[in-house]
């Protein structure tokens, strides 16, 4: 198996780009696909100060390394989630993979804070994945706001969002399916804009490029996730993808474009709002439909 850019001995296959690499093109072609995202999809620049949501996991560490490499000023923001070992460990390693790399970090800690996930889950009677979500959430965007982020950035990958868009569609979650872009604007005054800059890389390449790249990263899932859903659809589009190579990224980026295109048609129609000629408020037409009823009636 030899490099197709080198010829040099290859160490991954990449199917769905029908490549094979060596290990000093891998990382550039990993590279390139964050940078590709980043900017495609108008992320941020470089003069931006980047809050990265970081677990311990792979993915997001991966995507604070990878920022790094990149020229890009992130700042790592992990909550201690308060599940047991799981959150000790992954905190240990946030700290370790900080300091070695010499990157800046906050921490949130809910156990101090009152609010361990299975205490407020056990409290409230509610799923502890979904108690975990509104907490995490409220935190990063209550951090990015306090000490002022231009950008949220999370190591979401294409099989976290082409499962999630699946499952959506097997719901019809049409609230949900709305967000499923790899961009969500800031809203209001208070909450910042949130983007995935590993959505062009699968789970596989990510571990890939963790192991090749030394980054030592929690490899226990939380105890808490077991049974979760989410892997059901993972395991199924993983099943299509070995038969049908290229689906998911199809699926995921197809999607994202037609999503898009209907956004900025929305958009489009606003732009085009004129002033109405008789009573100055906002129309589709050049006389408001108030004022040619009104002046339809004195006629
Ligand atoms: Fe939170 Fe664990 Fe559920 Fe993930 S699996 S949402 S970390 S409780
Ligand atoms: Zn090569
Ligand atoms: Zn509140």
């Amino acid at each position: 198996m030899k490099c197709k850019i080198c010829k040099e001995k290859a160490i991954i296959k990449l199917k769905r780009h029908n490549i094979k690499l060596c290990k000093e093109h891998f990382n550039d072609f990993f590279l390139k696909q964050v940078d590709r995202a980043i900017k495609e999809y108008k992320m941020f620049k470089k003069e931006d100060k980047i809050m990265v949501c970081v677990s311990g996991g792979k993915d997001s560490l991966v995507l604070w390394y990878v920022l790094k490499k990149l020229g890009y000023n992130s700042v790592g923001m992990y909550i201690n989630l308060g599940i047991s070992e799981y959150s000790e460990n992954s905190k240990k390693k946030v700290i370790e993979f900080a300091k070695r790399f010499d990157l800046q970090y906050k921490i949130v800690d809910l156990v101090e804070l009152g609010y361990p996930i299975p205490k407020v889950a056990k409290e409230s009677r509610r799923a502890e994945c979904s108690v975990c979500g509104i907490i995490k959430r409220y935190y990063f965007n209550k951090v990015a706001f306090d000490e002022g982020f231009d950008v949220v950035a999370t190591g979401h990958n294409l099989d976290d969002e082409a499962s999630r868009l699946l499952g959506n569609i097997l719901h019809w979650n049409e609230e949900y399916l709305k967000k499923q872009l790899p961009v969500l604007p800031a809203e209001g005054n208070m909450l910042k804009k949130k983007v995935k800059p590993l959505i062009r890389l699968t789970e596989k390449e990510i571990a890939s490029y963790a192991f090749l790249n030394r980054i030592d990263y929690i490899i226990d899932e939380c105890p808490l996730s077991e049974g979760a859903t989410s892997l059901v659809y993972k395991d199924a589009l993983n099943l299509i993808e070995e038969n049908i190579v290229g689906t998911k990224q199809f699926f995921y980026f197809q999607y994202v474009k037609k999503l898009l295109k209907e956004i900025k048609q929305s958009q489009s129609e606003k732009r085009y709002l004129k002033k109405c000629k008789i009573c100055g408020m906002e129309s589709f037409h050049d006389i408001c439909s108030f004022c040619r009823l009104v002046k339809d009636e004195k006629q």
